[in-house]
């Protein structure tokens, strides 16, 4: 489903070698932390899942296909199938809870019953009753579950989460999680992006561990402090 192999990224301004020879492959329906210090080379691996950038060296598979080979105009389809959760939630904060979540699907081109898809996407969160609400009056937690409906409405097969939980205290976080948990049980393969160690600790999963670029251990039943 996601295979890296091989795959080395040098930014040619700074010189640096963000990621070194890195292989792995993650199979549908698993979830999986991708965890390091900050500069291990976690958001340069996102951002080549997403094909923002492209490997120095090596190849990236997603779904079956080696994204070198993948035309410009098929960008926004891949896209399309790899959900995406940001530290920050990103919401618009002129929309209601619902309305963000159709503004994806109108985004996306989508046609039918928006509502009732959104309305959907909105339950699985637990939020259907706060859908009338706008982002400033929905706690940080509530407004990540949003953002995650969001991630989920348009039935991703992948959905990456980069630094889910950054700005949520440790209760909410442990909440966001669990959400995710159930998310990956319904089939979703879920990938999570992270430098805290808590997190990683709070529910055992495999976990990479990025090093200076390098993939210095891949754990089944994960823990930082293993
Ligand atoms: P992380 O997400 O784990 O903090 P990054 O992938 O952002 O790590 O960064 C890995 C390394 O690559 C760091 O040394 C960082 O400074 C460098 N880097 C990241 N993005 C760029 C860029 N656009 N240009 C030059 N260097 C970059």
């Amino acid at each position: 489903m996601i295979q890296f192999q091989d795959v080395t990224k040098t930014y040619s301004r700074s010189h640096t070698h963000a990621l070194q020879k890195v292989s792995f492959m993650i199979n549908q329906g698993e979830f999986v932390y991708v965890t390091g210090h900050s500069g291990a080379g976690k958001s340069t691996l996102l951002s080549l899942i997403l094909r923002r950038i492209q490997p120095s060296e090596g190849i990236v598979y997603i779904l079956g296909q080696d994204l070198s080979k993948l035309k410009e105009n098929k960008l926004p389809l891949l896209r399309r199938k790899l959900g995406m959760v940001f530290q920050d939630h990103r919401l618009l904060s002129h929309l209601c809870a619902i309305d963000n979540v159709i503004f994806v699907l109108r985004a996306t081109g989508e046609k039918g019953d928006l509502e009732g898809r959104a309305l959907r996407a909105l339950r699985q969160v637990g939020l259907a009753h706060k859908r009338k609400a706008f982002p400033v009056e929905l706690s940080l937690g509530e407004q990540q579950r949003v953002a995650i409906a969001r991630a989920l409405v348009t039935n991703p097969p992948v959905l990456l989460c980069d630094e889910p939980t950054g700005n949520l205290d440790p209760d909410t976080s442990w909440e966001v999680l669990e959400l995710l948990n159930d998310v990956n049980l319904k089939g979703t393969t879920v990938l999570v992006a992270t430098h805290s160690r808590e997190l990683v600790d709070q529910l055992r999963k495999r976990t990479l561990v990025l090093r200076n670029g390098r993939v210095v251990r891949d754990d089944e039943k994960g823990g930082y402090s293993l």
